[in-house]
């Protein structure tokens, strides 16, 4: 049963509609009361597009949009999963002998992979069963990490169940970036709006693509200025090699990179190696029949918004009057990049990122991987509810014509709260 788990906080039920709702549902599931909730937000990632794996810092905001879990530890070894929305199946399991199907990705398996991080982390041979009902109001599939709050959450539960406490310095260690808090200034909301165009298939390739591009670029960069091409790996590296600052690397990619694409033997000529080589010590094993690259676009792109980042979060900690419009501008110039210099946008991105600035967002752009999903805008409180309505009339509505799932589509979000455990006060 639940012993000193995390620090849990005590809420009343009475003020929480939503929360006494799930409890009424976990009782008739299940015919007692959960002894403790459990949520995770989802996220959006306010600027820093495709730097991540260059090595450089993004911006991601917790949203309020949240999964949340209702738990029950139990004597039996068996822990029972459901859901609010029935379109996610019931589903067991003993919790010795967790087996996760990687071939399907179906919502079961990603509560046990928190489930089993949780018990591998400790060890624990002799876990406790629980009955969970969850319920999650993160749009799945967008961009905005439905799966990793499930995860997390599925996570916290575990712990909360079996009487295991994670100090959040160990949370944050699992990722091997550092976190800093940025604060942001008041007068304005985040609007998420989903382009309604699916990140298919097909963009994994591009995806791959900007991997290798920029890792091409990074040899290339490198091999120009002496440095050790053969171990460089990251954008990031080079700078941090070569001592300088982000705007000296924009000028450096200018006069070493050139903006037509590279063909692979161009590439292997530059870098004094065969053919051979380039395929089986550099291109990955997915793309090896793509035979042209841009670097010169790809590299210009990172090492602006690796900039822009800083900037943003200078420009958050000092706080200027205009706050607001700076920040606004730099979204803006994001999304340029992205469409222009990264091509990770589509034409329903861009369409949707116009109408945002139309109806009067200081800044917006796309969000996550691009090639479809979310947009991000910065619109002025006193603004928003007008802001709605025109965006859904014209993005939403056009033609008479309503995209799927509008109503999920388009919503305001604030600043969310981080991961945490509480109980019925
Ligand atoms: P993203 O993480 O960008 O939202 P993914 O495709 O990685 O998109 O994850 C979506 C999956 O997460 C869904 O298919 C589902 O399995 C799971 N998921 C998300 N929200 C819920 C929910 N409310 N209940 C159950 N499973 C969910
Ligand atoms: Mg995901």
């Amino acid at each position: 049963m639940a012993g000193d788990g995390p620090a849990a906080l005590p809420v009343q039920l009475v003020e929480q509609p939503r929360l006494q709702k799930l409890k009424e549902m976990f009782i008739s599931k299940y015919g007692s009361a959960p002894k403790f909730y459990a949520r995770a937000p989802g996220r959006v990632n306010l600027i820093g597009e495709h730097i991540d794996y260059c090595g450089y810092a993004v911006l991601p905001m917790a949203i309020e949009q949240d999964i949340l879990i209702a738990a029950e530890p139990v004597q039996t070894q068996v822990v029972q999963l459901a859901n609010t929305n029935s379109s996610y199946l019931d589903f067991s399991t003993s919790v010795n002998n967790i087996q996760i199907n990687k071939t399907k990705p179906q919502w079961h398996n990603y509560f046990l992979c928190g489930l089993k991080g949780i018990q591998e982390h400790f060890g624990l041979n002799n876990p406790t069963g629980m009955n969970c009902l969850l319920d999650g109001t993160i749009p799945p599939s967008s961009g905005l990490s439905s799966s990793s709050a499930l995860v997390c959450c599925a996570g916290l539960v575990t712990l909360r169940a079996n009487g295991k406490t994670l100090s959040k310095a160990k949370l944050i260690e699992f990722n091997p970036l550092r976190a800093t808090d940025v604060r942001l200034p008041s007068g304005a909301a985040f609007v998420i709006a989903n382009s309604c165009v699916e990140m298919n298939k097909a963009a994994t390739s591009h995806y791959n693509i900007r991997v290798m591009e920029c890792r091409l670029a990074t040899k290339l960069l490198s091999k120009s200025k002496g440095l050790d091409w053969k171990k460089m790996l990251r954008l990031h590296d080079v700078q941090t090699k070569l001592g300088v600052s982000l705007e000296e690397m924009l000028t450096i990619v200018e006069e070493v990179l050139h903006p037509e694409p590279y063909s692979t033997e161009e590439i292997c000529k530059c870098l004094g190696i065969s053919l051979e080589e380039l395929h089986s010590q550099i291109l990955s094993q997915n793309i090896q029949d793509v035979s042209t690259f841009k670097l010169y676009q790809r590299a210009k792109h990172v090492y602006s918004e690796a900039a822009r980042v800083l900037e943003f979060q200078k420009i958050c900690s000092k706080a200027p009057a205009n706050a607001l419009q700076l920040l606004g501008e730099l979204m803006n110039q994001s999304h340029i990049s992205c469409r222009e210099m990264y091509e990770c946008s589509c034409p329903e991105l861009d369409r949707l990122v116009d109408i945002c600035l139309q109806f009067g967002a200081i800044g917006s752009r796309l969000t996550g991987a691009g090639w479809g999903g979310c947009t991000v805008s910065m619109v002025p409180t006193d603004k928003l509810s007008m802001f709605l309505k025109n965006v859904k009339k014209s993005y939403y509505q056009m033609d008479g014509q309503r995209l799927a799932g509008e109503n999920n589509s388009l919503f305001a979000t604030k600043p969310g709260r981080g991961a945490l455990v509480f109980v019925e006060a």
